[in-house]
């Protein structure tokens, strides 16, 4: 970042318009400036070309665009592109960009690492180094988005490296702006988060943004088991984030999807999958199995084949929607779960 300078990436619409009327300008300038920023990604402010030379002189003077770098790039057969970004400090986080039939799917990182330590994480692997920024959070995401056409539709997925909810003030801005139609714009529907079950902030999110997506990575089951397997239950216990997501009123058509790493001999069993069934059914949840993507660190298989499906059968007993995510971009490790911090000492 030019030194000194402070960067306009993450701002938000009210932020720009306190700076522009700080300058003595006409706080429409404030929308404009937004526009280029997040609708047409520029990376100079002299390319904004509607505003005067003046005002984009004197803005150059206090602020700057600054964004990640691009470390690598990795690309699958599957359209999936894994990008390493840097930040200043020298860490640096992952994005994944995901091409489905009519959209994008962007997973993006809240945190660099993660404190919660899932035994079958490669996130969880490394500890929490830090929480990223609105700023940064957005910025990977405009990186990420370069050379995609304006109109293409987007999904984003907070399901990269980090809990969410344990960086909840950046989400909450990043959010706003990723929705407001002078930024990025996009339908809430269009986002979801993904918690370990992090307690006590799911109502304030949902009183925010009524309409975007909550995924709770359940895992194992029953859930006396899950402390081993995902030490936050010990802190966060799953029975506490249900009794707040049951006084939240979810619809059919947005209901809260659980996620279910289906790990080899350690939640695959067809008790589990009456336990999980039995919950979807109760909490109106719909199902995202996710047969487990193997780490080098760790022991775990993903169950055979006929072991998922059998898993899956006994589930759809139970009339609930069931999907399996067969990960995208597995081949380069940017499926779920295989996001490192692969290089970055933190140091300046
Ligand atoms: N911390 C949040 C969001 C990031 S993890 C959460 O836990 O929900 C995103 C998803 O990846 C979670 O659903 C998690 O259960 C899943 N995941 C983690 N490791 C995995 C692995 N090795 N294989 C498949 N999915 C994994
Ligand atoms: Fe953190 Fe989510 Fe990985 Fe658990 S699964 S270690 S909460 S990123």
């Amino acid at each position: 970042m030019d030194k000194g300078k402070e960067n306009l990436i993450g701002k938000s619409l009210n932020e720009l318009q306190e700076i522009i009327l700080g300058f003595g300008e006409k706080s429409f300038r404030a929308i404009q400036i937004s526009e280029w920023l997040y609708r047409h990604g520029v990376s100079k402010i002299e390319l904004m070309t509607n505003i005067s030379r003046d005002l984009t002189t004197r803005l150059q003077e206090k602020y700057c665009i600054d964004l990640p770098s691009v470390i690598t790039q990795v690309a699958s057969n599957d359209g999936t592109i894994k990008f390493l970004l840097g930040l200043k400090d020298g860490f640096s986080i992952e994005v994944v960009r995901m091409k489905e039939e009519d959209h994008y799917t962007f997973c993006l990182s809240t945190q660099v690492g993660c404190a919660l330590g899932c035994k079958f994480c490669a996130t969880g692997l490394v500890g929490l180094k830090r929480n990223l920024s609105a700023s940064e959070i957005i910025g990977s995401f405009i990186v990420s988005k370069q050379g995609l056409p304006a109109d293409t539709t987007i999904n984003i997925v907070f399901m990269g490296m980090g809990e969410p909810l344990l960086n909840y003030d950046a989400l909450k801005k990043t959010i706003s702006i990723m929705i407001d139609l002078h930024a990025f714009g996009i339908a809430q529907r269009r986002i979801t988060v993904s918690t370990a079950g992090i307690n006590g902030k799911i109502i304030d999110l949902r009183k925010n943004f009524p309409g975007i997506g909550i995924a709770l990575s359940v895992n194992m089951l029953p859930p006396e088991k899950r402390d081993d397997l995902m030490p936050v239950n010990r802190k966060h216990p799953l029975s506490k984030f249900l009794t707040e997501i049951e006084s939240l009123k979810f619809s059919k058509q947005n209901p809260v999807t659980i996620e279910y790493v289906l790990i080899s001999n350690i939640n695959d069993s067809k008790q589990q999958a009456d336990l999980l069934g039995n919950m979807a059914k109760k909490y109106r949840f719909k199902v995202n199995i996710i047969p487990y993507n193997p780490i080098a660190e760790f022991n775990y298989e993903r169950p055979s084949e006929e072991r998922i499906e059998s898993f899956i059968s006994t589930l759809i007993k139970y009339k609930i929607p069931v999907t399996v995510r067969r990960s995208k971009g597995v081949e380069s490790s940017a499926g779920c779960g295989q996001l490192y911090i692969t290089s970055g000492t933190g140091d300046a």
